[in-house]
């Protein structure tokens, strides 16, 4: 049995056009009912034919839905649920798919008072946005992590995680702040070193451009990768998650400071100690699954 028969995605970029081919694969007789506050993404959506239907408000696309999950940055997760609050029926369970989870269930609980919230986090993603970036195996061997607050009923998260597992996740139950300190340092801190290298790079006066992409294979390519991810999400991702990334940030700074030490005093061991420790991390990760030797875990984007 199927745990949802109606789903509205709120937010049809990479996640929200993502998750709705997804369950066409995976669950192709629910219906799914799409909203963009982009007229053009919405145009793009219907010609893709990834939605049954797709709605001019937010409002519209909930009236029926059992399952409201909102794809939008975690800076619009307040005014979206503001804005489906009047037509949301009283069963429906509302989630979401932002990076960030404390100040996200804040918003949601805040103008959807008394409603039943799960939020979630499906930690799969590339660095392109927009509806045309989606695709249907992006969850695929992915975790979902789930972050319901204490008083969820227990039904609720059970019928999310069968959801999420239909669409190939692993799932994941996880207290929101939790969820926060451990995406500042396995996302959040990755992107904000990537954005500040690429960004002391292409400001650097006696190193032109065209040597800077000439020579990125020495390492500078991989950086770029992540520093070319949507903007508007991760400022929204920063904001929404600042004690946690300030935090980690704190800890990355002092450990950057031991590197830089090491190398002024000519400490070889320190520096080979530290290598050789960061390249069982790179082995473990290819273990369990979370990335293989080919870029991009091998996808084809065509
Ligand atoms: P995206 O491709 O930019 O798509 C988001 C879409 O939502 C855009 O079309 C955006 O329009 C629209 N939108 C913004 N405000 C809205 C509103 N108030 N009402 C309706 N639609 C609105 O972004 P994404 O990468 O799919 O990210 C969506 C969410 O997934 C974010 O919360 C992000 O933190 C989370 N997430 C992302 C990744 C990733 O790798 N990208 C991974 C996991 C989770 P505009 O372009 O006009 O803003």
């Amino acid at each position: 049995m199927l745990p949802f028969a109606r789903v509205t995605i709120i937010g049809l970029g990479l996640i929200g056009s993502s998750l709705a081919r997804a369950i066409r694969a995976e669950m192709p007789t629910v219906a799914i009912t799409g909203h963009d506050a982009r007229a053009d993404v919405c145009a793009r959506v219907v010609h893709l034919g990834l939605c049954d239907d797709v709605t001019d408000t937010a409002g519209a696309a909930v009236i029926d839905a059992d399952l409201v999950i909102l794809c939008v940055p975690v800076g619009a997760m307040g005014e979206v649920a503001a804005g489906i609050r009047d037509d949301l029926p009283a069963d429906a369970i509302v989630s979401d798919v932002g990076s960030s989870k404390a100040s996200v269930f804040a918003a949601l609980a805040e103008h959807l008072p008394g409603r039943r919230i799960v939020p979630a986090h499906p930690v799969a993603g590339t660095e392109y946005s927009g509806p045309d970036a989606g695709f249907a195996t992006l969850f695929k061997g992915r975790w979902c992590i789930l972050t319901p607050p204490a008083d969820a009923d227990s039904a609720d998260v059970t019928r999310l995680s069968a959801f999420w597992e239909r669409l190939g996740a692993q799932i994941e139950i996880m207290d929101a702040r939790h969820h926060d300190l451990v995406l500042a340092v396995t996302s959040h801190l990755p992107h904000l070193i990537a954005y500040t290298i690429v960004g002391t790079a292409s400001d650097l006066e006696a190193v032109t451009e065209s040597e800077v992409i000439k020579y990125s294979a020495g390492g500078f390519r991989d950086f770029t990768r992540i520093a070319a991810s949507d903007p508007t999400m991760w400022r929204d991702v920063f904001l929404a998650n600042k004690d946690a990334v300030l935090e980690m940030l704190q800890r990355f700074t002092e450990d950057l400071t031991a590197l830089q030490r090491a190398i002024r005093w000519g400490d070889g061991d320190t520096l080979f100690d530290r290598f050789a420790r960061t390249r069982a991390v790179r082995r473990s990760i290819i273990e369990q699954g979370q990335d293989d030797e080919r870029p991009d875990f091998g996808r084809s984007h065509a």
